[in-house]
């Protein structure tokens, strides 16, 4: 049997940090350093080729720009890999997650990222474990993963359907709508009904993002001049409205005109819920009722995270507005139930 091959692109994050003598705060190291920390790596029976970024980013600083870089980078380097695993900082690693699941069409082969909540280097590092079980997967053909996911404190997950909600617990995900894809224990045990098929058909690689996206969280007491100044973004193309429950909003004329206003001016509206988990279900209440009939688009269970990351692949494919509230009610890459 051919040795697996799996290639290690290094982005940053907390797994390859240290602490700064002098300031005390955590700043990244290469990975070579990174690679000593870890000596497991030169056991496995894999080949592995690392390609680290450079500069190294806290992914704080993660942007469009790098989610094409690591796709391209795949794109160009997928006959000669079995897996690719990214080492990526947690904060924005559902972002990246995200972006790169629908930025691939038709993977065939598994792009795991992982990071950790403590440096690779500390006593009680979860890095080790991480990185050690996100290349296990990676290599795995019994099954293939065909997905882009995220490995994290002894699961995996389905990468556009995770979010990280915890800043401190190696726990630091959940992905609460979907079921996750393995867990790692004695042996991997993959839930391999949760897992996508493997096609057979070629891997295509959409790398025209358009961040013209917006943001708006509802609270109670929000003001008009406020939701105005979002609205009114210059160059705003769509907007993640995340609202209460089921997709619901304030009655309030005052709201509903101005989203209104702002749909015929051509902004496209993706509600999704501010809860953790759960559906979108516009019209289930009154609060929701006026939302669906101004041409507000239901997220169903999406995340925020993928919610962003479908409008900036819609849009960078320079769809119409149409085309794109069409797409939106519907799961492209696993990332919602059908709305
Ligand atoms: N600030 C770090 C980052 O996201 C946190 C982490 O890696 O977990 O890059």
């Amino acid at each position: 049997m051919q040795m697996k091959k799996i290639l290690l692109i290094y982005t940053g994050g907390t797994i390859g940090m240290m602490k700064d003598p002098e300031t005390g705060s955590l700043k990244s190291f290469n990975f070579e350093e990174l690679s000593k920390q870890a000596p497991e790596l030169k056991r496995f029976a894999y080949a592995i080729d690392v390609h680290s970024f450079n500069p190294i980013i806290d992914s704080s600083n993660m942007q469009p720009e790098a989610w094409v870089r690591i796709a391209e980078l795949i794109f160009s380097a997928y006959d000669a890999y079995d897996g690719f695993v990214i080492l990526h900082g947690s904060d924005t690693m559902a972002y990246t997650a995200s972006a790169l699941s629908f930025m691939f069409e038709d993977l065939a082969k598994p792009v795991v990222l992982t990071g950790s909540q403590l440096p690779v280097g500390e006593i009680r590092t979860d890095a080790r474990e991480n990185l050690v079980t996100a290349i296990e997967i990676a290599a795995s053909d019994h099954p293939i993963i065909p997905e882009v996911c995220i490995y994290f404190d002894y699961k995996l997950y389905r990468g556009n359907r995770a979010s990280k909600y915890n800043s401190v617990k190696f726990e630091a995900f959940q992905s609460v709508n979907y079921p996750a894809l393995a867990e790692a224990g004695v042996h991997i045990r993959y839930n391999t009904e949760f897992i996508m098929p493997v096609n057979k058909n070629k891997l295509q690689i959409h790398t025209k993002l358009d961040p013209s996206v917006g943001l708006l969280k509802l609270f109670p007491g929000i003001t008009e001049s406020f939701v105005q100044a979002i609205l009114k973004t210059p160059g705003m193309k769509a907007l993640v409205l995340e609202a209460f429950g089921s997709g619901n909003a304030p009655t309030d004329p005052w709201f509903i005109d101005a989203l209104q206003m702002a749909i015929e001016q051509g902004i496209i509206i993706y509600d999704v819920t501010q809860c953790g988990g759960g559906t979108v279900e516009l019209g289930l209440y009154e609060t929701s009722a006026s939302l669906k009939s101004i041409g507000v688009i239901g997220g169903s269970d999406i995340t925020t995270e993928s919610a962003i990351a479908k409008l900036m692949y819609l849009l960078g494919k320079g769809l119409s507005k149409q085309e794109i509230e069409a797409l939106l009610p519907q799961s492209l890459r696993g990332e919602m139930m059908n709305g």
